[in-house]
């Protein structure tokens, strides 16, 4: 099996409609965006500038925070204290509030990839790892700087 752009872009659509039947969330690929899941309009917007296979784990991600919001965020609010203010309000800038993002951006990437396993998708794991450390240390920096 090769996996090419194609073999990616498939999946993608296939991830789309995924989110739209479970969720009723869109998405949205534009040059540029930033990748984010907008809670308020229901929609994932994803860069359309990176390569098909980027695109691909970046939206498992996506879906890993919709899956936060819309099934269960019970479960980490009982599991992780500084959680339960965060989920009422996520704009929290202190130090609980910052480990909170971690904690959910973590937790997101972890269920993009359980997903991707159970759907029976292919990602390579070790591009996937990197991807995931790469936005992850994003965060950790922001959480190390004083603002
Ligand atoms: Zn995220």
């Amino acid at each position: 099996m090769l996996y090419c752009k194609k073999f990616y872009e498939h999946q993608f659509v296939s991830l789309t409609k995924y989110i739209r039947n479970k969720y009723n969330w869109s998405v949205i690929c534009l040059t540029g965006e930033i990748d984010r899941a907008d809670f308020e309009d229901r929609i994932v917007y994803i860069n359309s500038r990176c390569h098909p296979e980027t695109r691909f784990y970046t939206l498992l991600h996506e879906y890993g925070h919709v899956d936060i919001l819309e099934r269960d965020s019970s479960e980490l609010q009982l599991s992780v204290p500084c959680y339960q203010s965060f989920h009422e309000k996520r704009c929290d800038r202190s130090k609980s509030g910052k480990i909170a993002t971690i904690v959910e951006e973590i937790e997101a990437w972890k269920r993009g990839c359980l997903l991707a396993i159970d759907m029976d998708w292919h990602i390579n794991i070790k591009k996937y790892e990197k991807n995931m450390n790469e936005a992850l240390w994003g965060y950790i920096e922001w959480a190390g700087g004083r603002d």
